[in-house]
Formats: C-alpha cells, structure tokens, sequence
C-alpha cells in the first residue's frame, strides 16, 4: 500500500479523496495555488505545498511543480481527481519516469480513450454498440455526402479530440453539411490544435446513461451498474441517478455484461466510465472517460463500494476488492450539482458564503469543500458541492430529496439550489420521464 498520497486537485474532490486515503491509513498532501490556501482540503490535509498563483495553468496543471512537491514531501503517489491532469497520459508517464504512481489507468489506455475516433474503433472491435457514423477521419466532402447519406440525416459532425461540448455541428441536410463539416473543423482546430472530424448518426430523443467500470489491468473487470445523466445544460450534467429510471435489471445486466467483458479484455486499470446514448431501447457508445466522475457517488450509494478505495486499492497492485457476483445494487440515488450561479443564466457568483448549512438525516450524503466565511475564488469551476441522496427507491429518494433541499442554506452568493426546488416538483421529473433536450427546453420554457 502507498505511504503517502499527493492530492493534484482542489474543491470538493481533494476532500473526498483525502478521505479515502486518511481511512485506509494513508498520509495525505495537498497542494494548492495561492488562491486556495484556505481550502478545507488544505486544512486537513497532514501536509500542503503552494504550487504557484491562481491561473490553473500556473498551478495546478503546472506539473513541474506538483513533481517538486512529490519530491519535497515524500509522496510515493499522486491521485489525479477529475478535470487538471486526470486524463493526462504524458502526466502519468512523467510520474512513472519519477517511480511514482499515478492512481489512475495506463497511459495507453488515457490516449486511446482521449481521441474519439480511435476510442470508438477499439470499443467497436472490443464488441460496444457505437453510433453509427464514418469509420474513421473524414477529409474529403464528397466522401462525406456519401456516408452521410447512407446513415440518414440529421447527422453530427464530431471533432475527434473534442470535450466540453466544442467542436459539435448539426447537418440536417445536405445542404447544411459542407458548412457544418467546415465550422466543426476550424472550431476543432481551435480549440484542440487538431482538426481531425468525423460523422455521427444525430440521435433525436436519446437519454445519456453511463456505465461504471473497474479494472485491475490483469484481465479482470467489475461493473457497477449505470448512471442516468440525461438532465444537461450545454452539455453539461446538472442532475444524475443512479439506476436509470429508464432500464430494467435485464437490459441493466446486459450492457454490465457487455462493458465489462470488453474493459477486461482491454486489461484496463482503475476507474472509468463508458458513456452511451440510449435511444428506442439500443445503447450507442459516444465517449469512454478514464479516469473518476464527478457524479460518482451516486453509485457509491446503490452499490455501498467506495470508487476511491478501489482506485488506491487498484493502483497499488491489490486488485478489486470484490467480484461481479458481489456487487448489488440497493434503492436509488440521485446528485445536485450545485453551483455558485444564477439558477436561471447560470452566470457564476463567486464571492463570500456568508452562511453555510448542510442538510443530514437518513440517506443524505454531502460532499463540499466550502464552509462558512469561504469566499470562492473566481478562476476555478463553479461546483461548490454535490448533495446525493438515497432511498429504497426512487419514490422514498425524492421525498427525502425534496426535504433535504428545504434544509441547505447557502447564504451571500447565487446557487443553483432553486432549481433543483422546482425539479424535484415537477411531473416529468417525478414519473423520470425526461431526455437529454429536457432541461433546456424546460428552462427556455419558463424562462
Ligand atoms: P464531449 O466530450 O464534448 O462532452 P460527447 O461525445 O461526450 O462530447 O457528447 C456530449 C453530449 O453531446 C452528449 O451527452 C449528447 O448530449 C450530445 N451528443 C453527442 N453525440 C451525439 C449524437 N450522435 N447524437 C445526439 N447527441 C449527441
């Protein structure tokens, strides 16, 4: 087992992984910009290291700088969190070259994964059901009236090294495509320093459902069932479940089976998620992402495994600590996401929390990095903490939802507790009744 973990993260994940490793008896060290020396993962850590002044790229994806902190404090491995370097394969080889491990899958499998094209070609072969769309790069626009006309539009227009969101176009004919092909290749190009695009089916209605895996990078994998994640705002999560109000134990065991077998093959190490679209009862491949999701928890709670133990446990040489036969899957659980923002433009709200006051009580769970009297930063995510809640089953999750809502106060700043107030009242909601378009359409609606 590791001696001592370097936290390359801040916010409320630099929290929840301090706390993984403080219960497995690890020594912890934080590092943080100039901007975060009051953090709450900064206080309990047993060491910290200033690694530079707030702009990320000075700090914490400054790798020059978490090296020397590994060096001055002894760390013999370095946990990533989400976003920064999580999915940095060079970052990971560095660490290796330094005989420090990244907890984290190899650097290999980071690359393949990180370009779309290659990861949809290595899933497909591995037996995952993907989009159908071009084989590959397309560079040539008649070719690409071709293909486009032979899956049917509406189709999209993906860049190949893209997240975020960016680098997306929509043709719904063909007479949109040239400048959909066009606009996707400069944004890409842009916003990535690669131009590579390929073509996609545009799923109309689809859910976004993701499956958990764990791999101990012998051959052996476990999943740990799927996440709903349809409700979005610009591509981005706002609202997840655990199960999917849309699936059944029999397609759940299903696509488990299928991703599972595939990450086994693959000889995946660590943590990652599969994320598909799902539309008219058939799973699409869109992205695997291989590192810690911020939505993690909610599997947590269904299954009572802690996806960090398991990724120091992993990471260490020790294996998983279960087989698939082990895990279950109990009740229901469902992640706020909240954010200092305008609940209704989402513009951010930094500043000092003027009150801060945490819901408890059976099934809550909060994990938070801020307190009362933290003033947020302004250069970093607006995530200031996640409320995860959860019941026997969905009905019981909402109700103890809908009151834990009523107890978190969040005082001087804008959050985006409203909305989830009126989510958690509305129908749709209620019945799980919602695709990934439903949230903006609501929101344009009430607006
Ligand atoms: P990124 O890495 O930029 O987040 P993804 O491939 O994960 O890109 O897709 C992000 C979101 O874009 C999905 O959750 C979904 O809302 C939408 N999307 C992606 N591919 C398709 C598709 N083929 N049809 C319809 N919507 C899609």
């Amino acid at each position: 087992m590791f001696h001592k973990i370097l936290i390359a993260n801040r916010g409320e994940i630099a929290l929840r992984v301090l706390r993984a490793a403080k219960e497995l008896g690890i020594q912890t060290v934080a590092v943080h910009s100039t901007a975060d020396a009051d953090a709450m993962h900064v206080r309990l850590a047993d060491e910290s290291v200033c690694i530079g002044p707030p702009p990320s790229r000075d700090s914490y994806l400054n790798i020059h700088q978490i090296l020397a902190a590994c060096e001055i404090t002894g760390a013999d491995a370095v946990h990533p969190g989400y976003g920064f370097l999580s999915e940095n394969a060079k970052f990971s080889e560095i660490l290796a070259a330094h005989n420090l491990t990244f907890i984290g899958p190899s650097a290999d499998h980071i690359r393949i994964m990180g370009d779309k094209i290659t990861a949809k070609k290595t899933v497909k072969e591995l037996g995952i059901p993907v989009v159908p769309g071009s084989d590959g790069a397309v560079t040539d626009d008649v070719e690409a009236k071709r293909i486009a006309a032979d899956i049917g539009y509406p189709v999209l227009i993906k860049a190949s090294a893209g997240g975020g969101g960016r680098g997306m176009k929509v043709a719904k004919t063909e007479a949109d495509l040239a400048e959909a092909l066009s606009t996707a290749r400069s944004e890409a190009g842009a916003a990535f320093g690669d131009d590579a695009v390929y073509i996609e089916k545009y799923l109309e209605k689809p859910r976004h459902i993701e499956v958990q895996v764990m791999g101990d990078g012998a051959g052996k994998a476990i999943h740990l069932g799927e996440r709903d994640c349809s409700l979005q705002r610009r591509h981005q999560k706002v609202w997840e479940e655990a199960n999917s109000p849309a699936l059944n134990v029999e397609q759940r065991n299903r696509i488990g089976e299928i991703v599972s077998k595939a990450i086994a093959d693959l000889g995946y190490s660590g943590a990652g998620t599969i994320e598909f679209l799902y539309e008219n009862g058939e799973f699409y491949f869109i992205e695997m992402n291989t590192r810690l999701q911020v939505e993690h928890p909610v599997t947590e709670a269904i299954t009572g495994i802690d996806l960090v133990h398991e990724q120091i446990r992993v990471a260490s040489g020790g294996g998983l600590s279960c087989t698939q036969d082990e895990v279950r899957f109990e009740g229901h659980a469902i992640e706020c996401r909240i954010n200092a923002e305008d609940p209704r433009t989402f513009t951010p709200s930094p500043g000092t929390i003027s009150h801060f006051h945490t819901p408890g009580g059976l099934g809550i769970r909060v994990d938070s990095g801020v307190y009362s009297g933290y003033r947020i930063p302004p250069y970093y995510d607006s995530l200031i903490g996640k409320l995860i809640v959860h019941g026997r089953n969905r009905v019981e999750c909402m109700m103890r939802l809908r009151r834990a809502l009523d107890e978190f106060v969040v005082d001087g700043i804008k959050t985006t507790l409203p909305l989830f107030q009126d989510l958690v009242g509305n129908p749709d909601i209620a019945n799980g009744d919602y695709d990934i378009h439903w949230l903006e359409n609501y929101l344009a609606k009430t607006s």
